[in-house]
C-alpha cells in the first residue's frame, strides 16, 4: 500500500484551492478566438511614393496639367483660372469668380496644397485671402469654408487665420510656412445630414491638417460659415468643393497636387 506523505495531500488541496477560481474566470471570459474579427478584409491601398502624393483610390481634382474637373461657380462653365507649370492661380479677373469640382461628394479626405506668392501685400484680411470650401451647397449660399491666407506673420481676427472654419473655429496652433513655400491641408470632412423636414439630424464635422499638424480636431460645425451673422444649416445631399477668387486686391495664390477620397 502507498503512503501519501500529509505534506503532498496539503499541497493538492492547495492547488486546487487557488485554480479552481482563476479556469472558472478563463471560461466565463471565453476563448481569445471569439474576440478575433477576420471579414470584412480592408481593402489594400497603394500609399503615394512621398507624402501628399496620392493613393491609389484618390480622385485626382489636379494634377497640374489641366481643369477639366472644376467649372466656374457661377454658372458651370469651364474655369477660367491659369495653370501654368502644373500650377493653378486664381484668376482675380472681374467677373471669372471662384470655381468648384464638377463631381459632388459627401463625407471624403481631401488634399489640396496651396502657395502664398513670395511677393505678397496687403494685410489682415487683404493678404492672399482665399478658400477651401469643403461643400459649396448652391448658388447664394455661404457653404463650409476652410481658410486660406497669409497668416505666417500677418495679424486678422484669429477664427479667420489660416487653418480656421472661419469665423467658427481658431485653428489650435499656428503651422503656416512663409510666403513663397508650399503649404498643405489635409482633411477630413463628414457632411452634416439632415431629416426630411429639413432640420439637423447630425452636424457636420472637420478635422484638418496643417502642414502635418493638427489645427482642427472633430471640429462640430454650427452652419454654413457666414461673414456676417449666425451661422446655420440648409439641407443638402451631396456638394462640390470650391475654391475662392477673394476679391482683394493682394496677388493671386497658387494650388496644386489636389486629390479627395471618397468615405463610404
Ligand atoms: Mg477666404
Amino acid at each position: 500500500m502507498m503512503r501519501f506523505p500529509f505534506s503532498n495531500v496539503l499541497a493538492f488541496v492547495a492547488l486546487v484551492a487557488v485554480s479552481a477560481p482563476l479556469f472558472a474566470q478563463q471560461t466565463a471570459k471565453g476563448r481569445p478566438e471569439d474576440t478575433e474579427v477576420w471579414e470584412p478584409v480592408p481593402k489594400v491601398v497603394t500609399p503615394g511614393a512621398t507624402n501628399g502624393a496620392p493613393p491609389s483610390d484618390a480622385i485626382v481634382l489636379f494634377d497640374g496639367k489641366n481643369l477639366d474637373e472644376w467649372v466656374s461657380a457661377q454658372d458651370k462653365s469651364p474655369a477660367k483660372w491659369t495653370v501654368a507649370d502644373g500650377v493653378l492661380t486664381v484668376n482675380k479677373t472681374k467677373g471669372v469668380g471662384n470655381i468648384e469640382t464638377k463631381r459632388t461628394f459627401k463625407n471624403y479626405q481631401l488634399h489640396i496644397e496651396w502657395r502664398i506668392p513670395e511677393n505678397i501685400t496687403g494685410s489682415g484680411q487683404a493678404r492672399g485671402n482665399s478658400g477651401v470650401f469643403l461643400a459649396s451647397t448652391g448658388p447664394g449660399d455661404d457653404g463650409y469654408e476652410l481658410q486660406v491666407l497669409d497668416s505666417y506673420n500677418n495679424k486678422t481676427y484669429v477664427n479667420g487665420q489660416a487653418g480656421s472654419i472661419y469665423k467658427q473655429a481658431i485653428p489650435l496652433v499656428n503651422a503656416n510656412r512663409k510666403p513663397g513655400e508650399w503649404q498643405t491641408y489635409d482633411v477630413v470632412w463628414t457632411a452634416p445630414t439632415f431629416n426630411d423636414d429639413g432640420s439637423v439630424k447630425t452636424p457636420a464635422y472637420v478635422t484638418v491638417l496643417f502642414n502635418g499638424v493638427l489645427v482642427q480636431n472633430h471640429f462640430e460645425l454650427k452652419g454654413q460659415t457666414l461673414y456676417i451673422g449666425k451661422p446655420f444649416y440648409k439641407k443638402y445631399d451631396t456638394a462640390p468643393i470650391k475654391l475662392q477668387a477673394h476679391g482683394d486686391k493682394s496677388e493671386p495664390i497658387s494650388f496644386r497636387n489636389i486629390w479627395v477620397r471618397e468615405i463610404p
